[in-house]
């Protein structure tokens, strides 16, 4: 990487520039922005062949497919529909005889600290044993099977037993509640759910075997017939006789052969739920084959992936970062992969750090709010800063998640890249699969905030209401014009919900990202400007605003009406102010501090800790509109402690902005 071309510290105009080196550029498998233009021109000239002549190399097809794409019942598009394969088979069977087979998969370093490694032959008999597991629990292929553990081996081995023998897989993030749990089971109609006793958190034993039991009866959820239980710690929990059983007194019992069973292209391979901002949480369904082969190629293509690589994802495998660059890309890739289990904070905020040096780790792959609170961190302890740690095996930084604020990027760019690493700050979905907008290590020039250009075969553009191209330098809406491999099917149970939320009439049936963006004048880099729809990342942690209303709603005997918006956060990226009616009269004082905190709480328990608000203010109505819409952008101001400066002539009810400007 060269010296910046300027220093101009803005987030609205960057001009600081930073060129891959010629050697990055040389050993790159895209190497250059010629290579990168052509691999575009190649997909525009023969957009089926570039995907075909992809999905030949980089799969292993059980019955090849002759149909590459079918968009004859658009927008429900299909992929290499009648070719089959199985993505477990793709992960670990297909390594087996090659140098791969003895290479370690995954380096796993538990919350304490201990390290495990699993080579990929011992990864192959384990989740083949575990898929022996269900089997005999009588899971069959089409099933769905959710996943609620924490981050260890066995997180993957249960995603990749179920991808074996074609049950479809849906995994519930560790944190969340009974109550979103039992959701998500009782909505893709469950047959088993696999957890974990505990999880390790930060030195603490969290449960999750007990949620599970309390979603299951709670939610009358019917038709679960098992709970398999992963020990993580030695601590007992509650079996229920006939339902729940171990996981590693199961497997003992198993044979580590199981023949992966055959799928065609588009069979389900997992249900993901997103956060949910239009209320019911959306169960994004994605495809085998398609979904596989984007995981595969973004791998190679914006990693740079080479045999010798340490790659570290540090997602959750809760999250669709966890599932296309954890379970699925690095194990397709054939890669060694760190696994961590834990927080980044504990045992110290230098873990990140430590654990590059320890592992070797050349590529490493993480959030903006993760980078955020380790600067924070850093600053206030002279010993966790990266410099007192060798850094030198990387040579690949990636962002995901949020926009990376220029300031952070320059830090990560500085401290942990040491100037030398290119950062792939990549642009995708829960419902995209895979990367779509972003730098490629041995080709793009970076500038800091922006995700870049759209990866080759990916038909991102910038459109007005109407779906009509705007000039760059304006702002508009995210689209992506042409159908790719990894995009979402549906939503799981509600096709007429899939095509409004993504293929709405007046958008030509460009698929709608559901983000702004703006492209630069200079070189057209796109940048994300935020949702269109209201939703709330806190550290990482992404909300719709509507799920946090909802559930402040649905405590019937005190709440009347709420609405949620999100307020800029140092720390944590956004924090949750919650504007409140309640049923009786307004409180005040310690009556309106109890209050708050009875609602904190019960949020908390309604749907995560994540979703606890941070501030809660009580008024006797919300600002709304004559249409009686709540007008959020007012909201937010008064959450900031701005002035209101917006235009309220129509606001219903202007006097009670003076009552919700007050904290508590
Ligand atoms: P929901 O769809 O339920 O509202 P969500 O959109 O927050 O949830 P994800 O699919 O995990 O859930 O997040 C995708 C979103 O994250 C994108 O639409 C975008 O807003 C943001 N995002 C992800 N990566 C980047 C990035 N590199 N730059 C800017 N924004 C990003
Ligand atoms: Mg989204």
């Amino acid at each position: 990487m060269t010296a910046p071309s300027s220093a101009i510290q803005s987030t609205l105009v960057e001009n600081r520039v930073f060129e891959p080196s010629a050697a990055t550029v040389a050993a790159a498998r895209i190497s250059g922005m010629d290579s990168y233009h052509a691999l575009c021109a190649e997909a525009e000239q023969d957009f089926e062949g570039f995907w075909a002549k992809r999905a030949r190399e980089h799969l292993s097809w059980h019955k090849p497919f002759t149909q590459t794409l079918d968009s004859s019942n658009a927008p429900f598009y299909q992929w290499f529909a009648d070719g089959e394969l199985n993505a477990s088979f793709n992960c670990l069977d297909r390594h087996m005889g090659t140098p791969v087979e003895n290479k370690t998969a995954i380096i796993f370093e538990a919350d304490g600290g201990e390290v495990t490694q699993v080579s990929y032959k011992e990864l192959l008999a384990k989740v083949s044993q575990f898929a022996n597991v269900l089997k005999s629990k009588g899971v069959q292929k089409g099933d769905r099977v959710v996943i609620y553990m924490p981050m260890t081996v066995e997180g993957v081995i249960a995603m990749q037993a179920c991808a074996r023998i074609g049950a479809t897989h849906s995994v519930v993030f560790g944190g969340f509640s009974a109550k979103a749990l039992e959701e998500r089971i009782n909505d893709a109609g469950a047959v088993a759910v696999i957890t974990a006793n505990y999880q390790m958190r930060g030195g603490k034993e969290l449960p999750l075997k007990a949620i599970v039991d309390e979603a299951i009866t709670q939610g009358d959820c019917k038709t679960i017939r098992n709970v398999i239980v992963f020990q993580r710690t030695p601590t007992a929990v509650n079996m229920v006789e006939g339902r729940d059983s171990f996981m590693h007194e199961e497997m003992a019992a198993q044979s580590d052969v199981c023949p992966a069973e055959m799928v065609g292209a588009e069979h389900p391979l997992f249900v993901l739920y997103t956060s949910g901002s239009t209320g019911k949480p959306k169960g994004v369904q994605h495809s085998t084959g398609g979904y596989l082969l984007w995981a595969k190629m973004t791998m190679d293509w914006t990693f740079d992936l080479k045999d010798s690589d340490i790659f570290w994802c540090t997602a959750d495998i809760g999250w669709i970062t966890g599932h296309s660059y954890v379970a699925y890309g690095p194990l397709a890739a054939g890669a060694t992969q760190i696994i961590f289990e834990g927080v980044p904070t504990y045992p110290n905020a230098g873990r990140f750090w430590q654990m590059i040096e320890k592992h070797k780790c050349t590529i490493f792959y993480t959030a903006p709010t993760a980078i955020r609170s380790l600067i924070k961190a850093c600053d206030s302890d002279e010993k966790l800063q990266p410099k007192n740690f060798d850094l030198s095996s990387l040579r690949i930084l990636g962002s995901v998640g949020e926009p990376i604020n220029p300031e952070a990027w320059m830090w990560y760019y500085k401290h942990i890249g040491g100037e030398r690493c290119p950062i792939v700050d990549t642009f995708w979905q829960t419902e995209t699969g895979g990367h779509m907008i972003t730098p490629l290590p041995g080709a793009t020039p970076l500038v800091p905030g922006s995700c870049t250009l759209p990866l080759p075969g990916i038909t991102t553009a910038i459109v007005d209401e109407m779906g009509n191209d705007v000039p760059n330098g304006s702002g508009g809406i995210l689209v992506v014009k042409k159908p790719w491999p990894s995009m979402i099917r549906t939503i799981w149970g509600d096709p007429e919900r899939f095509k409004k939320s993504y293929f709405p009439e007046e958008l030509k049936g460009y698929y709608l990202a559901g983000d702004g963006a703006v492209r630069s004048e200079d070189r057209g880099y796109f940048r994300i400007t935020g949702r269109i729809d209201d939703v709330l990342n806190v550290s990482g942690h992404r909300m719709g605003t509507m799920e946090i209303e909802s559930a402040l709603v649905a405590k019937t005997d005190l709440v009347a009406e709420a609405a949620v918006v999100g307020r800029p956060d140092d720390l944590t990226g956004e924090a949750i102010v919650a504007f409140v009616v309640l049923k009786g009269q307004v409180p005040t004082g310690e009556d309106a501090k109890k209050l708050a905190n009875e609602l904190r709480n019960w949020v908390a328990k309604e749907i995560g800790p994540i979703a606890k608000p941070k501030e809660i203010r009580f008024g006797e109505n919300l600002p709304k509109t004559r249409s009686g819409k709540i007008m959020r952008r007012l909201l937010r101001s008064l959450a900031k402690g701005e002035a209101v400066t917006q235009d309220t002539s129509t606001l219903e009810n202007p006097h009670i902005l003076d009552q919700l400007s007050q904290s508590n």
